[in-house]
């Protein structure tokens, strides 16, 4: 049986091709696929030279087709269950996957990986690699021995589902590493699909002020976020963000920030120093920063870089997306066809078609 994928060929260059759907052993299985997450990473992946033939996505939600006995038995899954997979491909042996944080094992930490192309991962692996259906933009994907499977209720919509990892990037960032809960004010930087997951995150777990910051590129966005567990949203081009945090603690500075932004100045870095409170947990991005540790000293700071998510944070996620109390629908806001994965990955980045939030694609439409 053939099946199809659309595979990157070029620098944002991709095609519809044809793969023999594998046999499977006893130990792996295969997943029809039913919408796969456009992730926030994808436009720069999909501009990124040297990284082709491959079939991208990584956010994907799908049912299990064939299984072999001892995946079954490990999985605890039968044909025709539902899953979420994570885009990591961990060893299960080493030290990090020992203790439960498969992120930073050696075969799925890319800051570890010489070369990521050649490293199994779902959605950015060489599609030459045999089986060759390692990303959820195919209408199936190769469950393979390592795979990380999350059973997911009939009831959740697919596209809902596949936000499992942007949700749960969110819970990991905000509540898991950065403490937002009962009592805490938190500053979100970033109304995208993660700074989204990291405001609903907050306010599910207790914060008592979720504030998100973005441009006013964002307006739609931020306007979502309110209804998403902001209690305020800011657009930085019109009101200053520090002005607004000390107006809404007393002058006493915020608990958590997180930058979900990447932000490659160091701008929103120090900013965040300024806007913390003595105590205050700092989620912050990027790779060039220099860290005042003066500054993390004198206020008493804690300084974490976001970096993926746990199995719990995604367990958590789908319980939130799952439970009918918030309006996830509004963040899925265009879903293509397979043929038009090229057009979905740049409304992603806000180009061609505009007001993206989460962009999915269905491999049978
Ligand atoms: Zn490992």
């Amino acid at each position: 049986m053939k099946v199809k994928a659309a595979v990157k060929v070029d620098i944002e260059r991709v095609e519809l091709r044809e793969f023999d759907l594998p046999a499977t052993g006893p130990d792996s299985g295969l997943l029809r696929v039913e919408s796969s997450g456009v992730g926030g990473s994808e436009p720069e992946y999909y501009r990124k030279p040297n990284s082709a033939p491959c079939i991208m996505g990584h956010e994907i939600v799908g049912t299990v087709t064939d299984l072999g006995e001892a995946a079954a038995k490990r999985w605890g899954l039968r044909p025709g269950d539902r899953v979420a997979l994570e885009e990591y491909l961990p060893c299960w042996h080493c030290h990090w996957c020992r203790q439960g944080d498969f992120r930073l094992c050696m075969e799925a930490d890319f800051f570890n990986v010489k070369d990521q192309f050649n490293t199994l991962r779902y959605g950015t692996c060489n599609a030459e690699i045999p089986p060759h259906l390692w990303g959820g933009f195919g209408q199936y994907v190769y469950l393979a021995p390592n795979a990380v499977l999350h059973k997911i209720p009939r009831t959740i919509d697919a596209r809902h589902a596949t936000l499992a990892i942007p949700m749960g990037n969110g819970v990991q960032w905000a509540v898991l590493d950065g403490g937002a809960g009962l009592g805490k004010s938190v500053v979100v930087y970033g109304p995208g699909q993660q700074g989204l997951g990291c405001a609903l995150a907050a306010k599910v777990a207790g914060a008592g002020l979720v504030i998100i910051a973005g441009q006013t590129r964002d307006q739609a966005r931020l306007d979502l976020a309110l209804e998403l567990g902001a209690d305020v949203a800011v657009n930085v081009d019109e009101q200053s963000l520090k002005d607004v945090v000390m107006a809404h603690t007393g002058g006493r500075g915020i608990d958590v920030v997180v930058d979900t932004t990447g932000d490659p100045t160091g701008e929103i870095a120090a900013e965040a120093i300024e806007l913390a409170a003595k105590g205050a947990y700092l989620n912050l991005n990027g790779l060039k920063q220099q860290v005042p540790i003066g500054e993390i000293k004198k206020r008493y700071l804690t300084v974490r870089a976001p970096r993926g998510h746990s199995y719990r944070s995604i367990e958590i996620a789908l319980q939130i997306i799952g439970s009918g109390q918030w309006p996830i629908d509004k963040l899925c806001s265009h879903d293509f066809g397979l043929d038009a994965v090229h057009e979905a990955v740049l409304a992603t980045a806000g180009r061609g078609i505009q007001g993206a939030i989460h962009v999915t694609v269905n491999p049978w439409a």
